[in-house]
């Protein structure tokens, strides 16, 4: 989970049209939230991931569900806040369900910095407090099959690719030249863009590469030679916002 902006407001969502589609659906219960505009505007905020366990809501398996924060039998009238709504993925809209965040607070992404509450061990999250404990229950983020097992997969992948860069890297020391510093500038690349806010699972990712003792070690041995370029520090500053 990392923490998102609520940067715009979709035009066509203006105070008359909220209070007839609240209206509406306090009247007839409609789902007046779904409306392929709003979805659009909602995954446009979060980069087509889920708001909470950061899984790609564009996949063709998967499909997003607006998600009330304040749940919408106990807050029929915030239905169409849009600061209430979040992009979700039917596993963690559908665990959270009518959990009231009043009562017992969890993390809002869009609020709250998830790396205060949270962290990463081993694949799973833990918390940092009640609100992290919280959160991690009540969306089930450590749940074996759908999200610990995703995080290994994604890390695991990571992994590979570092040991891959170390290669390149020795490869470069062996002989200098520009076609092998070129190919390791490159993996060093596609490897940090893995771990910024647009990837999936960017949270996990970040976390991992920032605890490589091998990523650090190249990234060391790349200043000394001289090819550690800007663009690859700021990609590397930028995931490091991301770690929990
Ligand atoms: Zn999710």
């Amino acid at each position: 989970m990392i923490k998102i902006e609520r940067n715009t407001t979709p035009i066509k969502l203006t105070p008359v049209f909220v209070a007839a589609q609240t209206a509406e659906f306090i009247t007839n219960g409609t789902n007046v939230w779904n409306i392929d505009w709003l979805k659009d505007s909602l995954l446009d905020l979060s980069n087509g991931k889920c708001a909470y366990c950061e899984c790609d809501l564009k996949e063709e398996s998967k499909y997003m569900e607006v998600e009330h924060f304040e749940d919408k039998a106990n807050n029929p009238n915030k239905v169409m806040e849009w600061d209430n709504l979040l992009p979700s993925c039917k596993r963690c809209n559908g665990s959270k369900s009518t959990h009231n965040v009043i009562t017992e607070p969890i993390i809002n992404p869009f609020a709250d910095t998830p790396s205060t509450h949270l962290t990463l061990r081993l694949f799973r999250f833990k918390h940092k407090d009640l609100k992290g404990k919280t959160t991690i229950d009540v969306v089930d983020l450590n749940n074996t099959e759908r999200a610990v097992k995703k995080r290994f997969e994604v890390g695991e992948q990571l992994e590979k690719t570092i040991e891959k860069a170390q290669e390149r890297l020795e490869l470069f020391e062996e002989n200098k030249t520009i076609q092998r510093k070129n190919k390791l500038i490159n993996i060093m690349e596609d490897i940090l863009l893995e771990c910024q806010k647009k990837s999936i699972y960017s949270a996990t990712c970040s976390t991992i590469l920032h605890s490589s003792d091998t990523y650090l070690e190249i990234k060391r041995r790349m200043i000394v030679h001289g090819i550690w370029n800007s663009d690859l520090d700021e990609l590397h500053y930028n995931s490091g916002l991301l770690i929990l």
